[in-house]
């Protein structure tokens, strides 16, 4: 989409610190790290939220490359947190479906 930040990020129109990429998946840093460790991965593929995903198999990459990214960042250790916003009342600001991979010492505030 156009007029989606995300989609520019993945087009490289726009600059981002990209950690992974690969035909289907890309990980960049949160622009606003809200934990030591804030990456944002997301299918390239233009899905608005998670409720809109229409293909199994990219949601399990996605988990599936966020599993192989934390362990290759050394996260597991320490463990981390993933979170995906669905919907503006669920705090989801960008509407193009990502994941947020937290790792640090600073988890607890985000506890449920
Ligand atoms: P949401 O609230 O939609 O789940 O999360 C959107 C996230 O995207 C926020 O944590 C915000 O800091 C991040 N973000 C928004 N715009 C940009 C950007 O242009 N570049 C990067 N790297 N992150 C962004
Ligand atoms: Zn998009």
């Amino acid at each position: 989409m156009t007029d989606c930040i995300f989609c520019q990020i993945i087009k490289k129109e726009i600059p981002a610190q990209i950690i992974y990429e690969d035909e289907k998946i890309i990980a960049f840093k949160d622009i606003q790290p809200k934990a030591q460790t804030h990456l944002l991965l997301m299918p390239k593929q233009h899905f608005s939220s998670l409720a809109e995903a229409s293909q199994p198999e990219i949601l399990g990459q996605l988990l599936w490359q966020t599993k192989e990214l934390a362990h290759k960042l050394g996260l597991a250790k320490n463990g981390y947190k993933i979170i995906i916003n669905t919907g503006k009342e669920a705090g989801q600001a960008v509407f193009h479906l990502h994941l947020h991979l937290l790792s640090g010492d600073d988890l607890k505030e985000f506890n449920i």
